[in-house]
């Protein structure tokens, strides 16, 4: 006998039928032999329609009175389905989080959870029932019993929480589709069904926009080696299996925000190539990285940063070996980019050897924006300036001068309360796909702060400060250039935020730069990000060429570029959005024989 934990989407139980359907598909599976708990989501697109509703009285509702209103959704699910379990002699109980003993963070709309007491639900299981448990939704302590919710689409976050609470057998996340795709079928038809795919791979298409499970979810099930699966409710065919690594025993204690970094990273063995003004429009990382390629040179991270009047910085990073191959690449193309009209001025290389690449490892790092916060602060509190960032959901890395390593390692080790890694043999990825999956965020914006001043510190000034407003943010971006200004070097630094935050984050920065001189906010949300993911990148050159390459045969112009050791992502027009998603999915042959077809 196995104790499951299912989920159900809005769209699963979204009708009377479908509740009904759900109900007998339950009855079946607890006939096997097995307990059952059940979240559920609200009917439809019914917390859509809450939204609507207060948008309509309030433009700028507060969070308290949303968690209030939007947590009723899932309310009115649990009791139908409980009912028509009820109706068919299933024996259930419905349970609102409070019921359930989720207790959360006190963070309106976004509380992470931090512990559940099961003794109420446990009881019910052993008189034999179905538990019924609303998604969504927790208590922000057992006094004061004020609602909060989990942020949208935190169902998924429940189930998989509950099973790492309850110590279930595995937990399958019941929806629309037959399970994760290569990307969203509703913008590529052509995609197609993964049997399986990694926690580190679906954290990252989850935070990237795939919608089909939320972020922290993944988080929960990688941390805790939760099996997870995502289904399709109308079929019993098996769907796509999410495989955690193997995980030693972790306390449910501060459940999703214990430990965030499991270990300090170093690699000294890099080098950093920048190209300077190259011409801003389609093609032109596409030429650099496929001639780099060509020499199969393996390049590790690559920025490209926002324009600057009409060109832009790319630099990436090689390991010391290939340097001189790289070098010698870039140096040939750099004469070809003068024959662009926007090339005013020369393009110019700039190398260097003396660089390190230290990161924090860990999962769940965009959705805690605390985290790289207090790395960009430790690394200033020891002096340590920062020349390039990379963000992950599993990974932060800077690369900084080689003389810091031992401060940074030392600190970061101190700050995050772990020890160094050591050095990862290179596991042979390249049985992997190199691209598992592509997705589109179209609710993103990109900030640009103009004229930063460049000395250590100012990263985590304009971080740490995001971070207590609890912004996540992704892709940040120094850009190489370093202007003077009346005697003080400037780097702008761009970064993208999710849409709703923009005008929060411009808020919170504005005071921050009133001081610098010539200091501007540009924000910019006529953007889209799209992105490619995929273990097998590493070992695969290539792979950001093609990608590059896709973009600018159908004449996208990349914005901006950023990169980690499993994801790609390019800031794009946003009426561009969708064809640029479209060329990745075709460059990689994601797309199969099967056509998937989406329920209204
Ligand atoms: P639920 O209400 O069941 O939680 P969601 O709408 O939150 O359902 O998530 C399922 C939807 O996610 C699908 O209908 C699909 O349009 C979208 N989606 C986005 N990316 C992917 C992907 N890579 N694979 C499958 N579905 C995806
Ligand atoms: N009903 C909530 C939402 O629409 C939670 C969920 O469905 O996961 O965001
Ligand atoms: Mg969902």
């Amino acid at each position: 006998m196995a104790l499951i934990v299912q989920k159900f989407g809005g769209t699963s139980v979204g009708t009377v039928e479908r509740i009904q359907a759900v109900a007998q598909r339950i009855k079946r599976t607890v006939q096997g032999g097995n307990s059952l708990v059940v979240v559920v989501s609200a009917m439809g697109k019914s917390t859509d329609v809450l939204v609507d509703l207060a948008q309509q009285i309030s433009p700028n509702p507060c969070r308290r009175e949303m968690d209030m209103l939007l947590s009723t959704g899932e309310q009115v699910s649990i009791a139908l389905l409980s009912l028509a379990l009820q109706e068919i002699d299933q024996p259930a109980i419905s349970l609102t989080g409070a019921q359930v003993g989720i207790v959360t963070e006190a963070e309106h709309s976004r509380a992470r959870i931090l512990e559940i007491r099961p003794d109420r639900l446990e009881h019910h299981l052993r008189e034999g029932k179905v538990v019924v448990v609303a998604g969504f939704q927790g208590i922000s302590s057992v006094e004061h019993l004020e609602i909060t919710t989990l942020g949208r689409g935190g169902s998924d976050t429940s189930a998989v929480a509950l099973a790492a609470a309850l110590k279930a057998d595995f937990c399958e996340i019941y929806t629309d589709v037959p399970g994760i795709l290569t990307t969203d079928p509703r913008l590529v038809p052509e995609a197609q069904l993964m049997a399986e795919i990694t926690c580190d791979e679906m954290l990252e298409l989850a935070s990237l926009g795939a919608k089909v499970l939320h972020p922290r979810a993944v988080e929960i099930a990688r941390n805790y080696g939760i099996p997870l699966v995502v289904r399709s409710s109308w079929s019993d065919e098996p769907g796509t299996k999410v495989v955690a690594p193997p995980v030693q025993n972790r306390s449910l204690v501060g459940l999703e925000i214990a430990k965030a970094v499991d270990g300090v990273e170093y690699d000294a063995d890099q080098a950093k190539v920048a190209l300077l003004r190259v011409p801003d429009r389609p093609g032109v990382a596409s030429k650099l990285f496929r001639d780099i390629a060509q020499q199969q040179v393996d390049i590790d991270l690559i920025i490209q940063s926002i324009h600057d009047g009409n060109s832009n910085d790319i630099a990436f990073t090689v390991v010391k070996d290939l340097l001189n191959t790289a070098e010698a690449v870039t140096s040939a193309i750099a004469p070809a980019l003068r024959s662009y009209p926007e090339a005013d001025q020369e393009a110019e290389i700039i190398v260097e050897k003396g660089i390190a690449k230290i990161a924090i490892a860990g999962a769940g790092m965009i959705g805690r924006p605390g985290i790289a916060a207090k790395m960009f602060k430790t690394l200033a509190d020891v002096g340590v300036n920062i020349e390039m960032i990379s963000t992950s959901e599993v990974k932060v890395s800077c690369v900084i001068d080689q003389r810091d390593a031992d401060r940074a390692i030392a600190a970061l080790s101190n700050a995050f309360g772990v020890t160094l890694s050591p050095p990862k043999n290179q596991t042979d990825t390249s049985h992997l796909p190199a691209v598992r999956g592509v997705a589109l965020d179209q609710d993103q914006a990109q900030i640009a702060i103009r004229h930063v001043p460049d000395r250590p510190g100012m990263a985590a000034q304009l971080f740490t400060a995001l971070a207590e407003a609890n912004i996540s943010v992704d892709m940040i971006i120094q850009s190489q250039r370093c202007r003077i200004n009346q005697g003080t070097p400037c780097r702008d630094i761009a970064f993208m935020v999710a849409e709703g935050d923009s005008s929060q984050a411009e808020a919170i920065l504005q005071p921050l730069i009133k001081d610098w001189l010539d200091a501007a906010i540009v924000v910019n949300k006529a953007i889209a990000k799209v992105s490619i993911v995929g273990s097998g990148m590493i070992g695969h050159p290539g792979v950001a060429a093609h990608f590059f390459a896709a973009l600018a045969q159908e004449n996208i112009n990349i914005e901006m570029i950023a990169t980690s050791e499993i994801k790609i992502s390019c800031v794009v027009p946003q009426d561009r959005g969708v064809d640029a998603l479209k060329a990745a999915h075709s460059a990689f042959n994601l797309a199969g024989t099967k056509t998937v077809t989406v329920p209204a």
